[in-house]
């Protein structure tokens, strides 16, 4: 696996708060649950076990948020890729309402988790607003809407007139806004888990790289890059699109592909009002969709698919820089501050995934590329499963490690489908 994108070059490494110290493991220790990964799944997953007594050690590579968690567009959005009665469908009776439940109460996790700990993160909670940028999509998002109204959840559709107001332009067919969602300073959130689980009792090591895992008996040996081990009753993979071969062919359950993103310099406030006025993001309908927004410095910041590489020079940011311009052409010349970029693990049947191959090891991978609300929910679950061994404690059933077949091809398929998903959404935008 090539070197993973710096952190540093993001507008997040720019503007979050000092990060906690977390200093390498440089001697073997014991405890009771390993983690390998310190994003928003392992610390969520280490916080709520030391708030139950349960000793935890964190092993990151390289610092709290380094992955995902620390570059992301910071959007909240509950649920899934799927709608509530596709759920219920796929997930059966008892299980189906379970993880419809548990899925829509992700976003609420997050400002649980902020509030409780007296997180210092600029966050805003004024909802999530997906568009349609075709008359196709209008239906799906009709019906997506009314599902979760029917459960009760605080959405509305928004008419075309409704949604250039929301949104600030006028390409959109329609839309949804999901109250339940909002915004964080993705990074900084990260930075406040890792002290939340700290305080709490948690060791979090970072520079320490996990690099070999072996069951002994009925422990876990967990070596890391220096030597120091950690013994451990279980171990739990929180690695997602940055997973590398710590467990046989899990990397190859996943396609790990590059999300980029830009942020202006901070806009003058006539332009700041033309744009979401509202303070939501919004992510569109398109099969490579965008999602943009204004961040609390009042920069724009916008992001949609990279290449399958990772980023070398400004022009592999350029498509979206034209998109941007596109949409909002009171933006051209406002000069570009940011451009970054992360991974994000993408799974066969877009859904995410858990595993349980061996006795006490547990694996969480795949949030296809929605995990702000999911993971900080996935690792309070994973949580009270270790501590209860109650299986529907985990809103999934742990499914089998099942590589996807000629990993190193899908990945040169995935890249002429996003080729040929770009020529569809470009025809789809323009009949509209
Ligand atoms: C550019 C981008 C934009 C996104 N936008 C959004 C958004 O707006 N909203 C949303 O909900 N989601 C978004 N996502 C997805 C979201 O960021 C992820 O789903 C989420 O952060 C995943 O969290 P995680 O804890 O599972 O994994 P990560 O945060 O990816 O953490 C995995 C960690 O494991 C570490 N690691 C890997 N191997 C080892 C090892 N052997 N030893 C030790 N440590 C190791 C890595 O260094 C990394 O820090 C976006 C993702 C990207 C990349």
């Amino acid at each position: 696996m090539s070197e993973p994108f710096p952190l540093e070059p993001s507008l997040w490494a720019a503007t979050a708060p000092a990060a906690v110290p977390t200093p390498p493991l440089l001697e073997s220790v014991t405890t009771d649950v390993c983690i390998v990964g310190a994003g928003y799944a392992g610390l969520s997953t280490a916080l709520h076990l030391a708030e139950r007594g349960i000793k935890a050690v964190v092993l990151e590579a390289k610092e709290p948020g380094f992955g995902g968690s620390g570059r992301n567009g910071g959007q909240v959005i509950p649920g899934l890729k799927f709608d509530p009665d596709e759920l219920e469908t796929m997930f059966g009776k008892e299980r189906g309402p379970r993880l419809v439940d548990f899925v829509g109460r992700t976003a609420d996790v997050v400002w649980e988790l902020i509030d409780k700990h007296g997180m210092d993160v600029p966050n805003t909670r004024n909802g999530w607003i997906q568009s349609a940028i075709s008359n196709a999509a209008v239906g799906p998002i009709e019906s997506r809407a009314a599902q979760w109204q029917k459960r009760g959840a605080p959405v509305q559709v928004l008419d075309r007139r409704e949604t250039a107001q929301h949104v600030g332009h006028e390409q959109y067919v329609a839309s949804w806004i999901d109250r339940r969602g909002g915004v964080v300073q993705p990074l900084a959130y990260a930075r406040g888990l890792a002290k939340a689980a700290i305080a709490a009792g948690a060791a979090v090591h970072g520079d320490t790289q996990a690099t070999a895992l072996e069951r002994k008996g009925s422990q876990w040996i967990v070596t890391t890059a220096r030597g120091a081990t950690v013994t451990a009753d279980r171990v739990v993979l929180a690695t997602n699109g940055y997973t590398g071969d710590l467990w046989p062919h899990l990397r190859q359950t996943i396609i790990a592909a590059n999300s980029f993103q830009v942020a202006t310099k901070p806009l003058s406030d006539n332009v700041r009002k033309s744009i979401l006025p509202g303070g939501q993001s919004t992510s569109d309908s398109r099969r490579i969709g965008l999602y943009y927004r204004l961040d609390h410095t009042g920069r724009f910041l916008l992001g949609g698919r990279g290449t399958m590489r990772e980023p070398r020079r400004a022009e592999d940011w350029a498509h979206i820089e034209t998109m941007m311009e596109k949409m909002f052409p009171q933006l051209k010349g406002a000069g570009i501050d940011f451009r970054w970029g992360g991974r994000v693990a993408l799974t066969r049947d877009h859904l995410p995934h858990l595993h349980e191959p061996a006795p006490g090891l547990l694996i969480d991978i795949g949030c296809m590329g929605r995990g702000v609300a999911l993971q900080s929910a996935m690792g309070r679950a994973m949580a009270t499963y270790i501590a209860s061994g109650d299986p529907l404690a985990l809103p999934i059933p742990p499914s089998k490690v099942s590589p996807l077949p000629f990993h190193g091809l899908n990945k040169l398929y995935f890249q002429a489908f996003v080729t040929w998903y770009r020529f569809l959404d470009r025809r789809d935008a323009d009949a509209a």
